[in-house]
Formats: structure tokens, sequence, C-alpha cells
């Protein structure tokens, strides 16, 4: 079946007690058993929850996962997959990770003893060496948009026994599945795009490696960062629609990305669907489409301050993937945590999260709010 098709049915069957269509959210912490050990797949919500399994089986089947595993937050599913490697191990993350990635790295598992080697976009496969344990990519990163050949980096890490993990939030599996270029395990924040509407917080992850796999379930299990009845049953609904939404977004985002690369007060676009952007080849390759998030450089930190104060339509938020569009400046908001990273989150850098409204309403937004600046320098 299609991604279409399956995102709107797979691990979902009409209730059985009552026909609903929807699949019910068992809100329910514990189940009866008819006999000691004797029950119907599930005894305890944390282990296992027939909402939260609809998700997971519907979620891995997008990804092209045979095993998925549901998480509280994005940095729930993270932390548990950290739980593969061990202190004393090596880690090669790309360097622009988001923030919290960031600080879980360095200020959570290296004073632990743990071992992080953070490499620019291009430079992941060949900082690779015999001695990493894993490999921890986001393509595109956030907030940069760099890209990372998911395909190169899995080769070089399986040289050497390492597990890369594809965090593939920015894409989602309607634009990129990373298991289909060799990635061992894919992280999501289903936060963003996979619930699309911004009134949850989740994770997930999913591996096709049954060793990996059966780890993970234990971890799940063992540390308990569990997403809720509730916050599963909205991801499922999420899912629903988010081929129709990723096209709406990447669409948008394109018209955007054109609008503001030909403006003058903009001093560089970062889109991966422009021709100008160095990893647009690569891009083009291993994505769909280019997404939904489109970063700029405005003239100074105070301008890029000044203009996101300014956009109606565009809220000034942190996160993003949901269908209303968001205006932030990374440095003071989502990447704050990243002031003593090895790598520059520039002040003046400027990250939209475009959502599905009208393009020309949301151009007009920028262009507005980019003249009213003007106006004022
Ligand atoms: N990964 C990426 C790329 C993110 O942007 C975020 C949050 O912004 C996370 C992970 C963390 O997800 P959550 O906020 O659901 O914990």
């Amino acid at each position: 079946m299609d991604f279409e098709t399956r995102a709107i049915h797979e691990g979902q069957e009409p209730d059985p007690a009552t026909g609903a269509v929807t699949v019910p959210i068992y809100q329910t912490s514990t189940y009866v058993q008819e006999a000691v050990g004797e029950h119907k797949g599930y005894d305890y919500s944390r282990t296992a929850n027939p909402t939260r399994r609809a998700l997971e089986l519907c979620l891995a089947s997008l990804e092209n996962a045979e095993h998925g595993f549901g998480f509280s937050s994005g940095m729930g599913a993270t932390t548990t997959v950290m739980h593969l490697v061990s202190p004393g191990e090596r880690v090669v993350a790309v360097n622009d990770v988001y923030g919290g990635t960031y600080r879980l790295f360095s200020k959570v598992y290296e004073p632990k003893g743990y071992e992080f080697e953070f490499a620019a976009a291009d430079e992941v496969a060949s900082a690779i060496d015999e001695r990493t344990r894993m490999v921890w990519l986001e393509t595109p990163t956030n907030p940069l948009l760099n890209i990372v050949d998911i395909r190169g980096v899995s080769e070089a890490a399986r040289a050497v026994g390492a597990v890369v993990a594809v965090d593939n939030t920015f894409a989602t599996p309607y634009l990129q599945r990373p298991l289909e270029l060799s990635a061992d395990i894919v992280v999501h924040s289903t936060t963003k795009y996979l619930g699309g509407h911004s009134d949850l917080v989740g994770g997930f992850a999913c591996t096709n490696d049954p060793t990996i796999a059966e780890r993970l379930a234990f971890l799940q299990n063992s540390l308990g960062a569990v997403p809720g009845p509730f916050d599963s049953w909205l991801v499922l609904r999420g899912l629903k629609t988010l081929a129709l939404r990723m096209r709406q977004h990447c669409a948008n985002a394109r018209a955007i990305a054109d609008f503001l690369a030909g403006h003058p007060q903009v001093e560089r676009v970062l889109y991966p669907g422009l021709a100008a952007h160095p990893g647009h080849e690569l891009a083009a390759r291993q994505m769909a489409d280019f997404g939904g998030i489109v970063s700029f450089l405005a003239g100074s930190a105070e301008d890029a301050v000044a203009l996101v104060g300014r956009t109606k339509i565009f809220k000034l938020a942190e996160s993003l993937g949901g269908v209303e569009s968001l205006i932030e400046v990374p440095f003071d908001m989502t990447h704050a945590s990243t002031a003593d990273a090895p790598f520059a989150c520039p002040p003046n850098l400027v990250r939209l999260s475009v959502g599905i409204e009208s393009a020309d309403d949301l151009v007009a937004d920028l262009e507005s709010a980019l003249v009213r600046s003007a106006a004022t320098a």
C-alpha cells in the first residue's frame, strides 16, 4: 500500500467491541488478568497500551521499519536511544543539532564519561574511527539546514561496527526514510510535523535491527519515558493528514525562500531547495522535497530581533511543524543552550516554520515586516 493509505489505516482496525472507526483512547493504566499471567497482550500501560501500539505500528510502517517505540517527547526518545552506548564510548554527532540535543550530549552525557565529537555536516564520515560506537545525525540540521549524506555516513559507520541514529524530525518519513539509506535507527520529535497541530509533546524511535529493537523495548519499559494514550491518539490522528500537510509546507516554503532570496534586506537564505544551497544536490537525492523550514540571515542581531516582533501571521514562538507559521531567533530562543558549542549559530539568524496558510498571505506578512524594519533602521 502507498504511504497515504498506510498513514490512515496501518495498525488500525474498526474497534471490535463497537465498530468505532477511529482507535479508542485506552485511558487505562492496567488490565484485568483471567489468571496470573493470562491476559490479552497488555498487563500495564508503561509496557504497552493499545492506543500507543496503534501509533507505533502506523509510524513504523511509514518509516518502513519493523519495530517502533513511542516516547513522551523527542528528548525522551533521544535519551532512551543514547542508552545503547555506555560511558567511555565514542559518539560522533553532526555539529548543528537541535539545541536541546546538544545540551543533553554535552551537559548530561559528557560529564558521565561519554566521549563526543561534533563534526560539520560534510565531515561526519571522516570523523568516524575504530572507537566510534554511535553516530548521531540530523538532516536537514536545525537551524542551519545543512544536509548530511545518510548513506555515505552509514557505510563509514558500518565499516567500524557503529550504529547510526538519524533524527528525522525536519524531513518526516514523507520526505526522507533514513532506514532505506542504510541508517540503523530513526528518531522523531512527534511534537512537530507528525502531530502537526502544535497541541502535544511526543517522541518516537524505530529500527529494522532485531537486536536493537529488543534492547529499545527493554529500555522503553525500564526508563519509562512513554506517551500517554491521549497524546498517542493525537499523533495517530496527525499522521492521517501528514502527506497533504507536507506537500503544502514544502510548496509554501519554496515560495517564501524564493521571495527572501530576492529581497535586498536579506543577506542569505538557507533553504536546501535553492540551487545555490551547498547541500541542494544531495538533498534532491535523499529527500522527496525540501521541507517546510526556511532560515535566513537578517542584517544584524538587532534587525533579526526587531523583525520577528513585526510579523502578524508568523507568530513569535519556539517549535515548528504545526499548521500555523512560526518565526524565531534561534540564537536567543531554541538554540540559546548552544552558546558554548563548537559551532556558531549566527545571532542574526531568523528561522521560519512555514505553515500551510495561503503562501500569498505569508509572503505579504514577511514583506510588510521587512518594509517596516527598513523604515525604522
Ligand atoms: N529534534 C529536533 C530536530 C527538534 O527540533 C526537537 C525540538 O525542537 C527535538 C528533537 C526535541 O523534541 P521534543 O521537544 O519533543 O522533546
